[in-house]
């Protein structure tokens, strides 16, 4: 091969027309000289001809160097077989089309190359050589890697990437757009962005910073609100870049989209919890400090002013000292030896103790220790400080209290003890001991509560009350002294929570003394009671004593009064038997009234009709009313029942000593009964008059025993002052009340209201009516009649009433003597008084039904009592005594006791055979006659 270089021709290459076929060589030659590729000419057999700046450029061989070497040595071990078939194929003449490979330089470097080749041929179509045409391409493949990479990057980063036009459409959307928005590229791709992914009140904000982009401004990290595919709204921190062309001009904006939402509520929730936490520490009451090894105080919570006085800024200021100096004296050297430990190894730290605040006040905290650490090669310590000022001094009082309280317990005159529930004495104070015998308060306490109960039933019942209420109080108990002897106390016990469980605690008092005054007290009282009952007693014999005489004066008086008499001895009989009848009544109210004392007085149950009752007592009184001309009436309220259940004959009574009274202090005008019915059972009467009146102070006195209005009244008036007591009494038992109205000189009104059964169809039996029947059916048979009775008047008085009604009778003095008289003669019936020497009616009447057992025969006995006391009438027909008869005998009540005891069909069949045995000699009795 020639030096020469290699002259290639350019058979496609056009000229300009006016060039000159040189110059156009010169000028392809220099402008293949001058190209940036290598262009490199070679012979058929790839052997290098020429070579270009391009070439040396690229491959580092200068010309003169590489021309005549083979093309082969510009290639690569590995791109040589390629390089070899492109030499064969140009060979053959054929054009090698651009293609890429590797070359290697002079310095032994591969680099990429794009090569082209074209066969150069002469005119005759000769090949002669082969132009190649080599580019470096490692730059490019560079660009487009690192654009692949970037695209790539684009396109799975987790922040939407997008690009927007000038005229705001979509032009890129990658994957991370896709996910936060919820479009796919494809459905947003070449659209208004406005219309998609921009809420409408973000828009002006949108286009203000489109503007400043495309102005070329850069926005770094601003945050908005962008809208999803599903129409939600999110958070968004955007980026916006302008997007240039080569020429630096504007041609979009890209955006860099990251959605915020979970992180602006991660950052909301961070900021709630700091804002949290930085009220509790605020708000806790104890003040939370952390020092450093330095000293220096790292954190203190903002109440520690309240607490020290000073502010945290002076704590801070002063340091770990202002925790330590401000202790108390007291207290200050063992807090500071307790804290070393802690702070240096960790020792549980939690005291109590003074500090003294700014303003010189002293309060009590308690100072514990969280925890020690270390970082950053210095120790920390954390710890809380309470204020417990408060709690100490209620502790304080609490002791003070309880210090109060034992000096009340321990000089209590009381005793004052406490015990367990099982029983023993756990507590006590001396006074306690003293009472129950012991030396002292270490005596006592340790034993049982058995040894000081007598009996154990007194426990019990005690213990059962507190069971039962909790408490046990004014428990009257005879204990057991220390050496046995009996103490009377007082107690008061209740149950409360102790330290051994359920205690008992309780005070007593020693009330042997009072006990004592109350045993005498009693016994007064026992004797003043009995000595009234012996009273009444004495009444009730008196009036026996004293009604029998008058028994006997009175049926004198009236057998007297049938025989026959000048005008003057009838008359002073008339007065005799007027004033026996007045002293007799007076010996009644007596009676009366110690019976009611004595509450031997009990009220009978019939019914009877109100009315009746009250007219009779009216109709009584209207020979007396008429002598004095007053007008008497009676007036009843229209509702008044018929019929009442009660005892008529006791309100008759009443009623009697009111109209009584009544007529007795009224001399002009009227007296009015009337009866209403107040409710249920309760009827009122009343009893008004237009007599002289009571004054008032006497009004108040005057329901009691023995009272008269007025003591001259007596001697005008006369009565014995018991009428109106008896009355009250009487009316008491019959559940009512009695008050009366007066003004002296205007007329007195008494008012009684006593309870009934009432509206109880009942038929009434008409006692009055009865009597006189039933006198009136008196046996017609005469009768032979035992009579027996040891007053002589009586026994007279009976044979006579007797004898007047034809009856024979055998009188005798005793129950011994009657039981005589029946074995001799055989009688229809016995008169038998109850009370009589040697022998009393009662047991005369046992030893007679006791003979009856074996003859099987009923002797009808008639009981005579001057007893008029409750239960008498009980005991004679427990006796066995068919009837009984009060005395003085009154005749029609005589005949009808004897009627009541009369077998039913006897009274008009005289029988001989109704005692035994018959008369077998004269009998023992009395001579009535002598
Ligand atoms: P006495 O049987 O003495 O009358 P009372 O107890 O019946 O006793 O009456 C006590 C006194 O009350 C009478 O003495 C009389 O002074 C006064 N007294 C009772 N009823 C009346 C009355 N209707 N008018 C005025 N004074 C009366």
């Amino acid at each position: 091969m020639s030096g020469k270089p290699f002259q290639p021709s350019w058979p496609t290459f056009a000229g300009p027309a006016e060039q000159t076929a040189e110059d156009a060589q010169k000028f392809l030659a220099s402008i293949v000289e001058q190209s940036e590729d290598a262009i490199i000419g070679c012979t058929p057999d790839a052997i290098i001809v020429s070579w270009n700046r391009g070439a040396e450029k690229l491959f580092g061989y200068g010309s003169q160097e590489i021309i005549g070497k083979n093309l082969v040595v510009l290639a690569t071990n590995k791109a040589a077989p390629l390089l070899r078939t492109a030499v064969e194929r140009m060979k053959r003449g054929k054009a090698i089309f651009p293609f890429d490979g590797s070359g290697m330089t002079k310095d032994g470097r591969c680099i990429e190359i794009s090569c082209s080749a074209s066969p150069v041929k002469n005119a005759d179509g000769t090949l002669m050589g082969v132009a190649a045409i080599i580019r470096d391409i490692g730059e490019r493949k560079r660009a487009e890697e690192a654009r692949a990479l970037v695209a790539a990057v684009v396109e799975f980063s987790e922040e939407g990437i997008v690009a927007v036009s000038l005229d705001k459409k979509v032009l890129s959307w990658n994957r991370g757009a896709e996910a936060i928005y919820g479009f796919s590229a494809e459905e947003i791709l070449g659209k208004p962005v406005f219309s998609t992914i921009i809420p409408p009140e973000r828009q002006e904000e949108y286009d203000k910073s489109f503007a400043r982009v495309v102005a070329g401004e850069t926005l770094v990290r601003f945050e908005s609100e962008r809208r999803r595919n599903d129409g939600t709204r999110f958070d968004v921190a955007l980026t916006y870049c302008p997007v240039k062309n080569q020429n630096g001009k504007v041609i979009g904006v890209s955006a860099i989209v990251r959605d915020i939402t979970q992180a602006k509520a991660t950052q909301q929730a961070l900021n709630e919890a700091n804002e949290n936490y930085r009220a509790l520490i605020h708000n806790i009451p104890d003040v939370i400090w952390m020092i450093d090894s330095n000293d220096q105080i790292k954190f203190l919570s903002p109440n520690t002013e309240e607490l020290f006085g000073y502010s945290t800024a002076e704590c801070y200021a002063r340091g770990t000292s202002i925790l330590f100096d401000s202790v108390h004296p007291d207290e200050a050297e063992q807090v500071l030896r307790s804290f070393q430990l802690f702070f240096d190894h960790g020792a549980p730290f939690d005291m109590e103790f003074r500090i003294r605040r700014k303003d010189g006040d002293w309060r009590w905290v308690r100072n514990r220790a969280i925890q020690t650490f270390e970082k950053d090669g210095l120790r920390y310590a954390s710890g809380l400080i309470t204020d417990i000022t408060q709690r100490k001094v209620a502790e304080e009082s609490l002791r003070e209290s309880e210090q109060r309280y034992r000096l009340l317990f321990e000089r209590n005159l009381a005793g004052v003890f406490r015990c367990s529930q099982v029983g023993s004495f756990l507590d006590c104070n001396d006074a306690g001991a003293k009472i129950l015998g012991y030396d002292s308060r270490e005596d006592l306490v340790g034993r049982s509560v058995m040894d000081v109960f007598f009996d154990l039933a007194d426990k019990d019942a005690s213990d059962q009350r507190m069971a039962q209420y909790g408490t046990a109080s004014s428990q009257e108990l005879s204990l057991r002294r220390k050496d046995g002897s009996s103490v009377w106390v007082m107690a008061n016990t209740t149950m409360i929570p102790g330290a051994t469980g359920t205690e008992i605690e309780g005070t007593f008092l020693d009330i042997t003394l009072l006990k004592q005054a109350e045993e005498q007290m009693r016994m007064a009282k026992e004797a003043a009671e009995s000595a009234n009952r012996a009273k009444s007693e004495f009444l009730a014999n008196m009036s026996h004593e004293i009604r029998t005489p008058m028994n006997g004066v009175i049926g004198m008086i009236d057998l007297a009064l049938d025989t026959d008499l000048t005008s003057e001895q009838r008359d002073y009989l008339a007065t005799v038997k007027s004033s026996a009848g007045a002293l007799l009544e007076i010996i009644n109210d007596i009676l009366d009234f110690s019976k009611i004392e004595a509450r031997k007085l009990e009220l009978e149950r019939v019914p009877f009709s109100v009315r009746e009752v009250v007219k009779a007592t009216v109709k009584e009184f209207s020979v007396q009313a008429r002598n004095k001309q007053l007008s008497l009436q009676s007036d009843f309220s229209a509702d008044l029942p018929d019929i009442a259940i009660g005892d008529p004959g006791r309100l008759r009574q009443i009623l009697m000593n009111l109209v009584g009274n009544a007529l007795k202090f009224t001399d002009q005008g009227e007296v009015m009964v009337r009866v209403i019915r107040l409710h249920d059972d309760i009827l009122q009467f009343s009893v008004s008059d237009t007599g002289i009146g009571i004054s008032p102070d006497k009004q108040k006195t005057i329901f009691e025993a023995f009272v008269q209005a007025d003591t001259s009244s007596t001697r005008h008036y006369g009565g014995t002052g018991l009428g109106l007591a008896i009355v009250s009494q009487l009316v008491a038992l019959m559940q009512g009340r009695i008050w009366l109205e007066s003004k002296p000189g205007n007329g007195s009104t008494f008012y009684f209201t006593a309870r009934f059964s009432l509206g109880i169809a009942v038929p009434i039996e008409d006692h009055t009516q009865h009597c006189e029947e039933r006198a009136a059916v008196i046996p017609s048979r005469k009768l032979h009649i035992l009579v027996a009775d040891d007053n002589l008047v009586n026994l007279r008085l009976a044979r006579s009433l007797l004898a007047k009604q034809g009856h024979s009778a055998v009188a005798v003095g005793s129950g011994r003597e009657a039981l005589a008289a029946l074995e001799q003669q055989s009688f229809d019936l016995v008169l038998m008084d109850v009370q009589m020497p040697n022998m009393d009616g009662f047991e005369a009447t046992k030893v007679i039904r006791a003979q009856e057992r074996i003859s099987q025969k009923h002797l009808p006995i008639v009981a005579m009592t001057a007893h008029a006391m409750s239960g008498d009438r009980e005991r004679c027909l427990a006796a066995g005594m068919d009837s009984y008869v009060t005395k003085p005998v009154d005749a029609a009540k005589l005949f009808i006791a004897i009627k009541d005891a009369l077998p039913k069909d006897s009274a008009s069949n005289p029988s001989q055979s109704e005692s035994t045995p018959l008369r077998a000699q004269a009998p023992h009795t009395i001579d009535l006659d002598h």
